[in-house]
């Protein structure tokens, strides 16, 4: 909690003080506090849509971000300035999107890399176009996001896609790595539904006898500006049922249980830095109407504009009053031990 308030602070000045005040500044003392109190998670879309239409994802709705490919010489102009502004950060090439669709997503990881960045990806893996390319690129880590482990379970959630390709593709990675002699952390992640949960220990050891690492978390739902339309009633039918049927974890309870912390600061506010694939900057990885919540061109927008910005955007009093920046962040939160008993009463076992 102090390091976010710190954070807080440092970017108020950063968007507030007055240019003169801040030329006073040894350029050193800039960047220490820079790497420690201005580091954001740099998320950036890479292209604009997914192959999959998942249910419980925008990306996979009807109403989507327009599309689109982010060129190599756009991402190498925004890392230029990521790595200058954020020294030392993570830069995750996803946010909404799936960026194995890019056919160029090996050059993507070697120019982050030469930036003295660190990369990470997280995939369907129902398309790998080149693995030795991409294990010869070594992203520090390959998230393999998925529900299922046979087809029929698996396309609730995942709907369109193919988990035998995936079950492939997964093969073919690990060969590629191993024989690369890569370093790159692959983890399973397998998203927990009420209609899953007798999959979870099959792909569990699927993922084991490939060397790759193996998490299970409950799905949840977002975005942001979707939650809040659940809460208020107003999602469309079909949405609604999906949400009320196939979640352990209860939204409309997950919701409520963030009442006592609702005071408190939000983490992503002054940790986050998303992007789509045309460089512009969105108020937060955690909305993602691109007309709702774009804030500038990261390349033609200064630094102060940009903090400014977020950090006075008026959707954000509503989001902390409805505490859904509490429920965007709980995995990090004191509430997930709350949230934990909530799934496992929803999916109707105690062992989740
Ligand atoms: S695979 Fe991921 S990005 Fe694509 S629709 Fe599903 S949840 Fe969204
Ligand atoms: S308050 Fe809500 S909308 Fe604003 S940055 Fe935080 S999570 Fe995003």
């Amino acid at each position: 909690m102090a390091r976010v308030m710190a954070k807080r602070v440092f970017q108020m000045l950063v968007a507030h003080a007055p240019g003169r005040v801040k030329r006073l500044v040894p350029g050193r003392v800039k960047h220490w506090m820079k790497s420690r109190y201005a580091r954001r998670n740099v998320l950036i879309d890479i292209v604009g849509s997914c192959n999959l239409e998942c249910p419980s994802c925008p990306s996979g709705a009807a109403e989507r971000n327009p599309g689109g490919m982010m060129s190599l010489e756009t991402f190498e102009r925004i890392i230029d300035r990521v790595a200058s502004e954020y020294p030392g950060t993570t830069v995750d090439l996803f946010n909404w999107t799936e960026p194995l669709l890019h056919p160029q997503i090996a050059q993507f990881v070697q120019i982050t890399r030469a930036h003295r960045l660190r990369s990470s990806i997280s995939t369907n893996l129902n398309i790998l176009r080149d693995p030795d390319a991409l294990a010869a690129a070594q992203p520090e880590s390959i998230t393999v996001s998925l529900s299922g482990f046979t087809q029929p379970v698996y396309v609730i959630g995942h709907k369109g896609g193919d988990v035998e390709r995936v079950k492939g593709n997964m093969v073919r990675l690990s060969h590629s790595l191993l024989k690369a002699g890569s370093r790159t952390r692959v983890e399973v992640y397998f998203h927990k539904y009420r209609h899953n949960l007798h999959e979870v220990s099959l792909m569990r050891e699927y993922a084991s006898s490939l060397g790759f690492l193996f998490k299970a978390g409950w799905a949840y739902y977002m975005p942001i500006e979707r939650v809040k339309s659940y809460v208020e009633g107003t999602l469309p039918g079909h949405e609604r049922e999906f949400v009320e049927s196939r979640f352990a974890l209860n939204i409309k309870r997950a919701v409520e249980a963030t009442e006592p912390f609702r005071h408190e600061p939000c983490a992503l506010i002054s940790s986050s830095l998303a992007l789509d694939c045309r460089g512009t900057v969105q108020l937060c990885c955690a909305v993602y109407n691109s007309k709702k919540f774009s804030i500038g061109s990261l390349l033609d927008t200064p630094t102060e504009t940009i903090e400014k910005k977020i950090l006075t955007h008026p959707y954000c009093d509503g989001c902390m009053r409805n505490g859904l920046h509490i429920y965007a962040l709980w995995h990090e939160h004191e509430i997930r031990s709350e949230y934990e008993r909530i799934a496992r009463e929803g999916s109707g076992t105690q062992s989740g």
